[in-house]
């Protein structure tokens, strides 16, 4: 992309509606520009951000064998009232009629509208286990919309819904979600630490929460201190016994303010930490409260009909976006990290206009490209100044700055946005530094 054809919208001055850091970045990278309260356009920047995050999503949920279908935002209430959701949900749901009158919604959430699906296609118990998930925005009309994408109205999220014969079935599949979570947390470079959450009446202890840690978080959380140390790059197979995994990580206290009780806390007081937190995600087994209202059964091994069981897992999508930058930035901007940086490099010509300036940074943009990276040239009129901190704030990982002075001397600079630090070098050594650098 050529800076000089790309729509980023940069802001000077700090917008005075952003309270926390990831919001005021958001808005003055120009990723976003809001609608109205907690509803969000993504602008070139933002929507790249948020589909590298998507993609991720999608490929830990097909790793880990769920099937991606896309299910409407707009539901019909009938749905609703056979699970006998329609009149508890209260205010945050948004209802909407049809020219016919009829009541419609737009969905919060889609446990009764996949169960519908499933209770239409599947007759026995062979057909299982299935997961079925969709990347869908969803609209939840919340008291208090704020902190950005953090806390909006309309949110990406992604939801999958686990349908299985038995109890035991189902801890295999919500172990195997369990198991998705770590490994997409952790591709996004984030310690998403799973904590035990409310179950509700189902009880149990098959509800997490994936809470990433962060002052301005809005739960509250304890921990063991060691969760500080472990390594969450989770480099497991599908194909093995989740259990023991599942119960290593588990082992380790970690609680929602809700959950944590201090009476029952074996944990010695040095090694708890209280601290505020993100919530990224949440799975949960909710065993047959859609399936029993709603008529969802299969066919048992006995040839009986079987309720069926299920669990929900959910990832905040657009939230991540904010969460990450939460988690990381500095003074100057944000800091991706490489997976889900919007570019992976960038190729910053400090004289557009003057040749020589000009032919290399179109022959370093052509090689970047062809080298598979996601590459901007900053071909703008921008001031140096300007252009560098414009690099700094949208965080670009690798910056190679070049202009007539450095190429007098035969070289270009290359900047990594994380430390900070910058090498000289020739133009021609440019790109396979920073291959090596990627990968050390
Ligand atoms: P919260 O307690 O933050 O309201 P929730 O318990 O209502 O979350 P779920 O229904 O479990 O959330 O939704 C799954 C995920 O969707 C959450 O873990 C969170 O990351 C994201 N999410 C929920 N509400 C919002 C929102 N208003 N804006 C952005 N993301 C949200
Ligand atoms: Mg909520």
């Amino acid at each position: 992309m050529r800076l000089s054809q790309y729509f980023l919208p940069v802001l000077k001055e700090n917008p005075k509606e952003a309270q926390i850091v990831s919001h005021r970045l958001m808005l003055r990278a120009g990723m976003i520009q809001q609608s109205s309260a907690g509803i969000y356009s993504w602008l070139p920047l933002g929507l790249k951000v948020l589909s590298k995050i998507e993609q991720i999503v999608r490929e830990e949920q097909n790793r880990a064998g769920a099937n991606e279908i896309k299910m409407p935002t707009i539901q019909p209430s009938e749905l609703w009232q056979e699970s006998g959701r329609y009149d508890d949900y209260g205010l945050e749901m948004l209802r909407i009629k049809d020219r016919h009158d009829r009541d419609m919604l737009y969905g919060p959430t889609n446990e009764e509208q996949v169960t519908d699906i499933c209770r239409t296609h599947l007759r026995s118990y062979k057909a299982l286990p299935l997961n079925l998930y969709h990347i869908q925005w969803k609209f939840r009309d919340e008291v208090r919309p704020r902190f950005g994408v953090m806390r909006g109205r309309e949110f990406l999220m992604k939801d999958a819904y686990s349908f299985d014969i038995s109890k035991e079935a189902a801890k295999i599949a919500y172990n195997k979600m369990f198991v998705a979570y770590l490994k997409t947390f952790a591709r996004m470079g984030l310690t998403a630490i799973p904590m035990e959450a409310d179950t509700g009446p189902i009880g149990g202890d098959m509800s997490h929460e994936f809470i990433i840690l962060a002052d301005t978080g809005e739960s509250g959380v304890f921990f063991h201190k060691d969760w500080l140390n472990t390594n969450m790059v989770a480099d497991i197979s599908f194909d093995e016994d989740l259990q023991p995994v599942v119960d290593q990580f588990t082992s380790l206290y970690a609680r929602t303010d809700e959950m944590h009780d201090a009476a029952q806390c074996d944990v010695a007081a040095e090694d708890l930490m209280e601290k505020r937190g993100i919530e990224v995600g949440h799975i949960f087994y909710f065993g047959t409260k859609y399936s029993d209202p709603m008529g969802a059964n299969v066919q048992g091994p006995d040839g009986k009909p079987q309720a069926l069981h299920m669990g929900s897992y959910g990832i905040g999508v657009s939230r991540l976006v904010g969460a990450i930058i939460e988690a990381s930035h500095d003074d100057r901007g944000i800091i991706w990290p490489e997976a889900v940086a919007p570019f992976d490099v960038a190729i910053v010509n400090l004289k557009p206009g003057h040749e020589q300036a000009d032919a290399v940074s179109a022959g370093l943009y052509q090689s970047a490209q062809e080298a598979g990276y996601d590459a901007l040239l900053d071909d703008s009129a921008d001031s140096a100044g300007a252009k560098m901190a414009t690099m700094d704030l949208i965080g670009v990982p690798w910056q190679i700055i070049l202009g007539p002075r450095s190429l007098d001397e035969g070289q270009v600079e290359v900047k990594c946005r994380r430390t900070g630090e910058s090498v000289k070098m020739s133009p021609d050594s440019a790109l396979s530094y920073i291959k090596e650098q990627k990968n050390a």
